[in-house]
């Protein structure tokens, strides 16, 4: 038996959470507030999510601010980095312009955060 100690971040209380797993199986939840906390140490343990910050490069040689639009796998970032990097957008761009759709086949896309102007 294995217990792994989460803290909640999806409000701000950061409700200690406690899961106890077997075989990499969930027997039981622990410590949670509200049914969200049950739901993100569930995910925590079984797939985490992060949204990406990053920067992605311009033609023009400079960079630009970017970031994924919803939390996608922790443990792809890696690649995804290496796609973001690979990629050069030609300005301009506009807050909120798709500059990679569906970065990890599951409908996720890198956004930008700042406009670039030709
Ligand atoms: S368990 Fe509920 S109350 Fe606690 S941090 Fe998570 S969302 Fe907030």
């Amino acid at each position: 038996m294995e217990q792994r100690e989460i803290i909640c971040t999806t409000c701000p209380m950061g409700c200690h959470v406690t899961v106890t797993m077997e075989d990499g199986k969930i027997l039981d939840v622990k410590g949670n507030t509200c049914p969200r906390g049950d739901a993100y140490a569930r995910q925590e343990v079984t797939d985490p999510r992060r949204v990406i910050t990053t920067t992605i490069g311009l033609t023009d040689g400079n960079v630009l601010p970017v970031k994924s639009d919803n939390a996608v796998s922790k443990n792809r970032i890696p690649e995804f980095m290496q796609k973001i990097h690979h990629v050069a957008v030609k300005p301009p761009v506009q807050i909120g312009d798709v500059l990679i759709p569906d970065i990890d086949g599951e409908g996720n896309n890198i956004v930008a955060t700042q406009n670039a102007t030709a």
